[in-house]
């Protein structure tokens, strides 16, 4: 991006167009935390009515044809909140209405809950990081996503299950906790170049790149619902975010398998929404630009730096996520469960009741108030060849798999130490916001049993 004088700048068109042009390059990795399913493990296994239980895993199919009435109840209660409680919400063309649209089943509920309509929604799991792996074949990774997908999605780690066949509590949430990254919210803007994008009403992608698959995902996986009045003002469409709506939207449709006696779907739902609760607490995903201010962002713009600017970011947050992510797998393959990183994110309890908006708005609060102190300790921690080199690109650089052998070999175990305790500090963040969410899927036992019940008479009635 070329020089701007100060004169060009301080004209109000060519002020929106870099602006602007900031916003095209603001193409962070829409990968939250990765790998959702490892994340919430160490919670889930120490919750025991969600580890001993088991579902009959049901088709979506079988589910919205046993509860049309109450979903359109449900997804007409969620619009009307939705409206009322979320700025800059893109209400829900009248045609793809859940009661007035017509055509086969799924189809209508996919377009009524605008998701990508090309993924099938197939009954599957992956097994715990306690449990071997079944002996037969896995399920190829196209059958899920038609992403290419980053390390840890790549490994076949998927199995298929049939109708009916008693699937743990647990891995169905943790397994649809990463599901909202196979490709679900992809192409879903006007501009994407996808037939769906163009009925969703959602309008041009807000910000990134709409030619990359990650660049579209990101205003469903990232809230910035904390911004200042400059960054309100000068970049209005930083507002576009829908997490919130997400939340409320698979909380509210988890609720109502739950009650209507459709438990597998009440946890996978559940599962769905803990993704963008987990994405949340990633300091990243709640501020475009953690350790530079709104100021600073309009200075690096004069200067002709935003895209210097905005690759230190997007770097920085990749290399935490991946530096995360090798570490948790590391202590989950070693089944350490005492290790500080699987403690954090085990043992911040929280059974609360939640409304939405304010368990939104609490959560993206800590992680912004925590972003500015996260990204210096990544900063001044991590070798600066991958967070402080603009030059450099971080997404398929090859390092990630070695990158903690690389900070200890060049930055010291102190490093490590370092960055250790601010990732468990995000993770504590998480685990109180995530064991929270999940304790929307615990029943009275009565209530549960009930329901079982009903739902086993259903299975042996079919
Ligand atoms: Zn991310
Ligand atoms: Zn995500």
């Amino acid at each position: 991006m070329g020089k701007l004088s100060n004169r060009t700048i301080m004209s109000g068109g060519h002020f929106l167009r870099w602006w602007g042009g900031f916003l095209f390059v603001l193409t962070a990795p829409a990968w939250g935390w990765s790998d959702h399913a490892s994340l919430v493990w160490p919670l889930l296994r120490e919750q025991p009515d969600i580890v001993t239980r088991s579902v009959p895993a049901e088709s979506l199919r079988q589910f919205l044809t046993a509860e049309q009435n109450a979903i359109a109840q449900t997804l007409d209660d969620v619009e009307v909140w939705s409206a009322q409680n979320i700025a800059h919400y893109p209400l829900t063309p009248a045609s793809l209405s859940w009661r007035n649209s017509s055509g086969p089943i799924v189809e209508r509920f996919l377009s009524a809950i605008r998701v990508n309509p090309s993924l099938s929604y197939p009954l599957y799991v992956g097994p715990s990081p306690e449990r071997s792996n079944p002996v037969v074949k896995p399920l190829p990774w196209s059958a899920l996503s038609f992403l290419g997908g980053g390390n840890a999605q790549q490994a076949s780690r998927y199995w298929s299950l049939t109708e009916g066949e008693s699937v743990s509590v647990a891995e169905v949430l943790a397994t649809a906790s990463d599901e909202p990254d196979l490709g679900m919210d992809i192409g879903l803007f006007d501009d994407n170049g996808t037939a769906f994008g163009q009925r969703y009403g959602f309008g041009r992608q807000p910000f990134g790149n709409p030619n990359l698959d990650y660049g579209s995902q990101a205003p469903f996986h990232m809230g910035f619902y904390h911004l200042d009045w400059l960054a309100r003002v000068a970049q209005p469409d930083l507002q576009r975010t829908y997490p919130l709506w997400r939340i409320a939207l698979f909380g509210e449709l988890a609720d109502v398998a739950f009650r209507t006696g459709h438990p597998y779907w009440g946890w996978r739902f559940l599962g769905w929404g803990l993704h963008y609760v987990g994405d949340l607490t990633q300091p990243y995903h709640a501020v475009p630009l953690p350790g530079v201010s709104t100021l600073q962002a309009l200075w690096s713009v004069v200067q002709g730096k935003t895209s210097e600017m905005v690759q230190l970011v997007s770097n920085r947050h990749g290399v935490i996520e991946s530096y995360q992510y090798q570490r948790l797998k590391a202590a989950l393959a070693a089944e350490e469960w005492s290790a500080p990183l699987l403690r954090a994110v085990a043992e911040q309890g929280n059974t609360e009741p939640l409304e939405y908006t304010s368990f939104v708005m609490d959560l993206t609060r800590a992680s912004v108030a925590a972003a500015s102190e996260f990204n210096a300790v990544i900063a001044t921690h991590v070798s600066p060849r991958f967070v402080s080199d603009p030059n450099f690109e971080w997404t398929g650089s090859g390092f990630e798999v070695g990158l903690v052998d690389t900070v200890r070999r060049e930055r010291g175990q102190a490093a490590v130490t370092q960055l250790d305790a601010v990732v468990a500090e995000q993770l504590e963040r998480f685990s109180r916001v995530a064991s929270q969410w999940i304790a929307r899927g615990h029943l009275p036992p009565e209530e549960a049993a009930k329901r079982v019940t009903q739902q086993e008479a259903v299975m042996a009635n079919e």
